[in-house]
């Protein structure tokens, strides 16, 4: 389909209008593509040849509005950093429509009425972050959004400094927000309640339509797979660092990348987050922070479903977490029967704890062991405790039917060889802000192929440079 053939529908317009800001993006002057995702583009059957096309720029620059695409900003609220803000909504995002289930989004398009004090504008930097990222996550099997494309311009925005702006076309299947329900529960407006919760079962939940325990079953749904990204997200190392209630997605998927970071040794008390002085967001307390989310998130919708029926819901989270976390730890061991591996799991972290260990790396280099114990004792500067928990992992091994080649063959297909971390996509903005976009393209081929082999970008498949590990980013962006 070519951009002129592009049909967008906007449901969501059918809500009243306290819903939604009907705005039109305001363009960047002079914009130039610097990147076109295609795998993005199949999803909405979009040809890649538009990538090519001033057409297309002007789409993602929000100068080109097809017809019947009405944009709008979403209303939301949302507990920041525990404290709740009763009016945030998007400040910076203008959506354009949805098709083939995907609600398209330009994010950085210009002000709204919820841009508070903002300029409504995004840098060029966090554009190729989102960009990015949402694309690694997509190729590690997380559930996100995606992004289509970015657009650059010389204009340029105030931040810590000068930068240039950009807008990033951004896809989701809900732009949704647990905050969303917050902002009706807080203005006591039950009503839109119901209706904010009839359109999210319609669009993200539609087999519940017509249960006479749609709402009930909707919130379960939302435990159950919220529980299941947290599981996901410390299996992978992944530090999101801003899990505030509207960074919370009711399709449960992963949503807002600002000061992300993937760990470099692991830590679990890392806070990615520069602005985040207590750690409230760090690496080890997201699924902490999880639930405490998804409490807010009951709270709002108390007034259409009982709270004594939420409530056991609820506390199933931390049990269906710690289930699919241990599952998940186990694949990454190549450990596939159904024995208790816990204390052998704990042991593990207990160890990558205790001294620098780069996370990705150590699995990674782990997917190739076969009794061979050099590479990974060349990871550590103590060598005595993980050679003693080889010791254990080697007799555990020997319970598994898989022959160790095949494990190994498994095992790489968990474990990463790459993930973007924050240097690399620092070295791939460094090169964009001076105009060359080759490497933002090189790291979506590898975000999207993160197990295969990238031969010529080997020196980011081992563990982070010192000089840049474990470094904070700030939210400004
Ligand atoms: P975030 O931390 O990016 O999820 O943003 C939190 C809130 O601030 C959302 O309501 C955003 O739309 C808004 N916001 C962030 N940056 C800007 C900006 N530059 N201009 C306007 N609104 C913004
Ligand atoms: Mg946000």
């Amino acid at each position: 389909m070519l951009l002129t053939d592009l049909k967008l529908t906007s449901e969501y317009l059918n809500l009243d209008e306290i819903f939604y800001h009907k705005v039109n993006p305001n363009p960047l002057k002079d914009p130039q593509l610097v990147s076109f995702n295609k795998k993005a583009a199949d999803l909405i059957g979009l040809k890649h040849q538009e990538a090519n096309s001033q057409t297309f720029v002007d789409f993602v620059n929000g100068s080109n509005i097809i017809p019947d695409s009405t944009p709008y900003a979403m209303c939301y609220a949302g507990h920041q950093f525990g404290f709740y803000v009763p009016r945030l909504g998007d400040g910076r995002a203008i959506n354009l429509g949805a098709i083939k289930g995907w609600h398209l989004q330009l994010k950085g398009a210009g002000q709204t009425r919820y841009s508070r004090s903002g300029d409504g504008r995004a840098v060029l930097r966090s554009s190729i972050r989102e960009y990015l990222m949402s694309e690694a996550m997509y190729g590690l099997g997380i559930p996100t959004t995606r992004a289509l494309a970015i657009i650059s311009s010389e204009q340029q925005v105030i931040r810590a400094q000068w930068e240039k702006s950009s807008i990033v076309l951004r896809m989701s299947p809900s732009w949704i927000r647990f905050g969303s329900f917050e902002y009706f529960y807080y203005k006591d407006d039950h009503d839109k309640i119901e209706q904010l919760a009839d359109f999210v079962i319609n669009e993200s939940y539609p087999h519940l339509k017509g249960d006479p325990d749609a709402y009930l079953k909707m919130f379960e749904e939302i435990v159950i797979s919220t529980a299941k990204l947290m599981a996901q997200w410390q299996a992978i190392g992944f530090n999101h660092g801003v899990m505030n209630t509207d960074n919370m997605s009711i399709a449960s998927i992963t949503i807002d990348y600002g000061p992300y970071a993937f760990l470099d040794d692991y830590d679990f008390n890392y806070i990615c987050n520069h602005t985040d002085r207590e750690g409230r967001y760090s690496f080890g307390n997201q699924p902490k922070i999880g639930e405490w989310n998804l409490a807010q998130l009951m709270q709002a919708l108390s007034p259409i479903i009982d709270s004594d029926r939420m409530t056991p819901m609820l506390m199933r989270y931390h049990k269906i977490f710690q289930t699919t976390y241990l599952s998940l730890l186990k694949n990454k061991l190549g450990l596939y029967s159904d024995y208790d591996d816990t204390k052998l799991v704990s042991e593990l972290f207990e160890l990558l704890q205790n001294q620098p260990i780069d996370y990705t790396y150590f699995f990674r280099t782990l997917s190739h062991y076969q009794g061979d114990r050099d590479a990974l004792l060349k990871l550590v500067m103590m060598k005595k405790p993980l050679a003693r928990w080889l010791d254990i992992y080697d007799e555990r091994l020997e319970l598994e039917f898989l022959p160790p080649k095949e494990r190994n063959s498994k095992m790489l297909q968990t474990n990463p060889k790459y993930v973007l971390k924050n240097y690399m996509l620092q070295d791939a903005i460094d090169e964009a802000n001076s105009g060359d976009y080759s490497l933002v393209d090189a790291l979506l081929n590898i975000a999207q192929h993160p197990f295969d082999e990238h031969p010529e970008f080997e020196h980011y498949a081992g563990a982070t440079p010192d000089e840049y590990k474990n470094l904070k980013l700030s939210c400004s962006s």
